[in-house]
């Protein structure tokens, strides 16, 4: 049986398709693939990078502010004796993963949307330190003592522990002092809720 003949329109709708994946490509992955791996390696630390003062905005804004409800359960957990191992606050990481796995499946399946998968992959990075630093070094989540030598995990531990007390500065986790400093002279969002 014959093939049928595309039309006119179908042809040229191909071809529009085409130059649109191949222009959306030549954004991000020009030439050669060397290139298109530096781009890539670039967009994920770019993206790591970033994730601090982001984290830094949502930790003081929202989960300070209109997200407190929830936060308030890690202060108040983490202040115990012995803290429960589960806690409200472990929502947030949920309702973050699912943005990016979100944010993966644009980017995996929309070439024009294709960067979002090297911002992802920082980003994802970034949760998997956060939560090592956090989680396990700081507050000790599984039990066991992690990185307890470490002079830079101590400095972060001191700050975040700053944090817990004062319920304000620092919000940062991994860069808490220069964040701290940025921020210099603004007001708390504010007042201690747990003693
Ligand atoms: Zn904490
Ligand atoms: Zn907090």
């Amino acid at each position: 049986m014959p093939t049928p003949k595309k039309t006119h329109a179908q042809t040229s709708d191909t071809i529009s398709h085409l130059t649109d994946m191949s222009m959306s490509t030549s954004v991000f992955c020009p030439t050669t693939t060397t290139v298109c791996a530096v781009r890539f390696t670039l967009v994920a630390i770019v993206a790591f990078v970033l994730m601090e003062p982001v984290t830094y905005a949502l930790h003081r804004w929202v989960m300070h502010g209109f997200g407190l409800r929830l936060h308030r359960s890690h202060h108040l957990n983490a202040a115990r004796v012995e803290p429960s191992r589960v806690e409200l606050n472990d929502l947030y990481p949920v309702i973050f993963a699912g943005a990016v796995i979100g944010a993966f499946a644009l980017g995996f399946n929309a070439s024009q949307l294709s960067i979002l998968v090297p911002i992802c992959i920082g980003v994802t990075a970034y949760g998997v330190v956060y939560a090592f630093v956090h989680d396990l070094v700081i507050h000790r989540r599984l039990g066991s003592r992690v990185g307890g030598r470490s002079r830079a995990l101590g400095h972060l531990a001191r700050a975040h522990k700053t944090h817990h007390v004062t319920n304000g500065e620092p919000y940062g986790m991994l860069a808490p002092y220069a964040l701290r400093a940025i921020s210099k002279g603004l007001r708390p969002s504010h007042r201690p809720t747990a003693s």
